[in-house]
């Protein structure tokens, strides 16, 4: 024990250089993590303003939207989940929640919180949305809710089916796993209100959340959401539909540091190109499963809806998930994902995330994995 009159002593180690192939975050995009080196500005210095409008104009890209509220939360992925109800949900409002792993579980957890009658759906976990019993789950929901890459499982669902499906109801997706390394078209695909992290495939640390919702969705908005700094119509004023010149208001402090990396890194996105990042994306991730089944291991997630950026893969039987999760850390300074819930102990999650969906990680996975496993 220390005092508070005396620092404490240094104990930490010097930060080593991890390989992140966990479900987030992964290794930043270089040009990322040089922004962030980068001189600070102030959140009202019109050249951060003009680097924040660019970072609209970029999240509008990734998104696949026009949008004209598309903006970084300024808060990890979960605070775009706690903002996408609390400004749409009023207590008493039905909201359908597909449940297929963990952050739907989530979902409903949060939109219960905020006054909504939750209609959940459940799915066996490692299994895609079956859209046609979400959309039969109820007659009017105000919102349907769903996540389009499963982290906790490494399950993609099919979202274009969804709003294709989804009547007169909201569309609420999370995309926190999914923009930036598979296609995701916003508008094409009725998404009406979504929201994503900046630490998966984007490829930039965390501490945003990327955030967008359409005009018919915002029309229908809670007046006067129970979040003050969560509240859409007030962070309007600052970032997003309100940009205009001169019309700028005070609302929080933005993190301008993340906001600068977070434009590096769509930049660097934009630059390669979407489609080819997403095709970077694809190839990683089936050589890493096509690999992994060459060991001999077997995968987790349903052939046919696996995500390439997170791949789950069951532990061999006799075999100690954390035991080779330490090896890893502590020989190869590399970093895999234990499975989540029930799934703990008994599968790994290994992200290919942004800049590490690179065909050499995969190598360099497949072979620490083999040497822990000897
Ligand atoms: N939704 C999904 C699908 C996620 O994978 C995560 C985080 O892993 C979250 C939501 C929550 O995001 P965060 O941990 O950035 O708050």
């Amino acid at each position: 024990m220390t005092s508070s009159s005396t620092p404490p002593p240094a104990t930490t180690r010097p930060i080593a250089e991890r390989h992140l192939f966990g479900p987030g975050p992964c290794n930043p995009y270089p040009e990322a993590t040089l922004a962030l080196a980068s001189p600070l500005l102030g959140h009202l210095d019109p050249d951060f303003l003009a680097i924040m409008d660019e970072t609209c104009d970029l999240l509008r890209y990734v998104w696949g939207t026009d949008n004209r509220r598309t903006l970084p939360l300024s808060a990890t992925g979960s605070a775009g989940m706690e903002a996408a109800f609390v400004n749409t949900v009023e207590p008493g409002d039905v909201v359908v929640v597909a449940v297929n792993g963990l952050f739907g579980e989530r979902m409903v957890d949060v939109a219960g919180r905020h006054g909504a009658q939750v209609v959940r759906v459940d799915h066996e976990w490692g299994r895609p949305v079956d859209v046609e019993r979400v959309v039969a789950a109820h007659p009017s929901p105000k919102i349907i809710a769903a996540v389009h890459a499963e982290t906790s499982t490494g399950v993609r669902s099919d979202i274009a089916a969804l709003g294709a499906a989804k009547g007169d109801a909201l569309l609420l997706v999370d995309a926190v796993t999914s923009i930036g390394g598979i296609e995701l078209r916003a508008d094409d695909w009725g998404i009406d209100i979504g929201y994503a992290g900046t630490q998966k495939c984007l490829g930039v640390a965390p501490g945003l959340a990327p955030f967008t919702i359409s005009d018919r969705a915002f029309a229908r908005r809670v007046e006067k959401p129970s979040s003050w700094y969560l509240d859409l119509g007030l962070l309007g004023g600052y970032v997003g539909e309100a940009a205009g010149a001169g019309k700028r208001t005070y609302h929080h402090t933005a993190p301008t540091a993340m906001v600068a990396s977070l434009h590096a890194g769509l930049r660097r996105i934009a630059d390669e190109g979407l489609e080819k990042v997403w095709d970077r994306h694809a190839e990683a991730g089936r050589l890493l499963q096509d690999g992994l089944e060459a060991m001999g291991l077997t995968l987790f997630a349903e052939e046919g809806s696996r995500l390439p950026e997170l791949t789950t893969v069951r532990v061999p039987e006799g075999v100690d998930s954390a035991a080779v999760r330490g090896y890893l850390l502590e020989r190869h300074n590399l970093e895999i994902g234990a499975g989540a819930g029930a799934f703990a102990s008994s599968v790994w999650r290994i992200g290919l995330m942004g800049h590490n969906a690179r065909p050499d990680r995969v190598a360099l996975i497949l072979a620490a994995l083999e040497d822990a496993l000897a």
